[in-house]
């Protein structure tokens, strides 16, 4: 392979990284979104993607998800008590 296709490959896997950081970030975990995007490329984009959403928990009255730091739900308008965080 030349010198272009490496900085090609090179461009591609800064950019996933991107990808990775910004999901990342919107999931509440962009140090680990960002390492999964270096280390694996495509497939952090994927893992990321699937991964856990930290800054969304279940609506206690109605199961939705909803922001962590909501006091009423988004969904079925309750109030949402003893959501310290
Ligand atoms: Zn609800």
């Amino acid at each position: 392979m030349g010198t272009v296709t490496w900085i090609l490959v090179g461009a591609e896997w800064i950019f996933m990284a991107f990808i990775c950081a910004v999901i990342g970030t919107m999931k509440g975990n962009p140090i680990s979104g960002t390492f999964l995007g270096i280390t694996l490329g495509p497939l952090g984009v994927l893992i990321v993607l699937l991964s856990k959403d930290k800054n969304r928990v279940p609506c206690p009255y109605c199961a939705k998800k909803i922001q962590k730091a909501a006091k009423i739900c988004f969904h079925c308008q309750k109030e949402i008590v003893g959501n310290a965080t």
